[in-house]
């Protein structure tokens, strides 16, 4: 065993250069296999939330059992009591036909015990033998101690990811409130600044400006309004608890309704329409208009006088709508983050919360269907809403 060594300390290295503990397992059979003679290899892991020995997670067959490999013994019982009793197993059969040999597994489970416990077991199979002797039992030990190191590497990463995961949350709820004091403050200023002009009782407004006066104060205190549903309608649609009322719609017909009061709404807007008459899909027509109605006032906001193109199109399952805009584009580093809840590329140009193509992302979602952007370098934004036509939308979740 002594001139070996030097292979098994290449396992040590082995281990910790992969990324991936299955490529590390797999690249690490033949060094192992040449300090330890095997057939099979079977490693089983501890369900963390359950508590119970979880299906093998990780199973080679490099001998004898190869040819068998349905029918051939992966120690699960032994890696149980392995676990059961967080101790080393040697189970041996008191004698060998050998000429069947792969009915007499000779098995070795050892637990693979990390810095935060007990994980699982690995297990050695030999088939007809022969029996592990002192030094194969210690060597054994030395590779799961080595496999044990994989995992503790993998629970380190995963909280690494989760602590990643998580200040960017405080970081986007950080921005967030920055960003809504920012977009409460500006109607706000305007009620106050109109209305306080208008008690003013040293002036004598005329009718035309105590009007003009009064309509910037009724369309701001709607924008506070929107927003406000916006930020309720986000923490809704984020426990999932905003109801969806599905009923047969017409795309066609909703679209060019929405289009109609985008253009009055924004008077700059231009959009073309390109949808012939279409199957119903089972949706909610509300929730369906304000997901274009985003679509379009991000299209007034970012994409300011360029024009914007609306298609529908059917497959046998889906209807899509496609809507493009000739604007500047979401530039590539943003583009996969945009539909996340909070988040916003240009956070510090034009209004905007980060929440419109969040709750956008997730009406679409509670109808069964997808929606999804692409920026090609100088073509603008690309939105693609795939929905389920109705029949197969009668299984959307709402
Ligand atoms: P916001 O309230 O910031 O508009 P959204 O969730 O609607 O939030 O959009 C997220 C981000 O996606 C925006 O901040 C903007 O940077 C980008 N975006 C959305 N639509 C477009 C578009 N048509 N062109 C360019 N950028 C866009």
């Amino acid at each position: 065993m002594m001139e070996k060594l030097p292979e098994y300390l290449r396992l040590a290295e082995m281990v910790t250069q992969k990324q991936n503990w299955k490529e590390a397992l797999d690249a690490s059979i033949p060094l192992v296999r040449s300090v330890l003679v095997f057939d099979n290899l079977a490693l089983y892991l501890i369900n963390e939330q359950k508590h119970i020995l979880d299906e093998i997670v990780f199973a080679r067959a490099v001998g004898r059992g190869k040819s068998a490999e349905a029918d051939a013994a992966w120690g699960e019982k032994v890696a149980a009591q392995v676990v059961g009793e967080n101790s080393m197993i040697v189970q041996e059969p008191k004698q060998v036909d050998s000429a069947n040999r792969v009915h007499f597994p000779f098995v070795l489970g050892l637990p693979l015990r990390t810095s935060y416990g007990l994980v699982g077991a690995v297990i050695f199979i030999r088939f007809g033998g022969p029996a592990y002797t002192p030094d194969q039992v210690m060597c054994a030990q030395m590779v799961a101690t080595q496999f044990s190191s994989l995992f503790d590497r993998k629970h380190l990463q995963e909280q690494v990811e989760r602590m990643q995961d998580a200040s960017r949350v405080v970081a986007l709820q950080e921005d967030f409130i920055a960003t809504i004091s920012h977009e409460m403050r500006t109607p706000l200023g305007f009620i106050k600044g109109y209305s306080t002009t208008l008690l003013r009782q040293d002036i004598d407004w005329d009718d035309e400006t105590r009007s003009e006066f009064l309509t910037i104060i009724d369309e701001e205190a709607d924008r506070l309004n929107t927003l406000l549903q916006n930020i309720l309608e986000s923490a809704r649609l984020q426990s999932e608890t905003l109801p969806i009322n599905f009923q047969p719609v017409r795309l066609d017909a909703l679209i060019r309704d929405t289009v109609i009061r985008a253009q009055a709404r924004y008077r700059d807007l231009k959009i073309d329409i390109e949808a012939s008459a279409c199957p119903p899909v089972l949706a909610d027509s509300v929730r369906l208009a304000q997901v274009l109605e985003n679509l379009f006032s991000n299209a007034a906001k970012y994409a300011p006088g360029a024009p914007v193109h609306v298609k529908l199109t059917n497959d046998a399952l889906h209807q899509q709508i496609n809507v493009y805009d000739d604007g500047p584009g979401i530039p590539p580093e943003h583009l996969p983050h945009i539909f996340e809840r909070f988040y916003r590329a240009q956070v510090n140009s034009s209004s905007g919360s980060g929440l419109g193509l969040f709750i956008c992302r997730k009406i679409i979602e509670a109808h069964g269907g997808s929606i999804q952007a692409e920026s090609p370098a100088g073509q603008g934004a690309h939105f693609t809403i795939k929905l389920p036509l109705a029949q197969a939308g009668t299984e959307a979740k709402g």
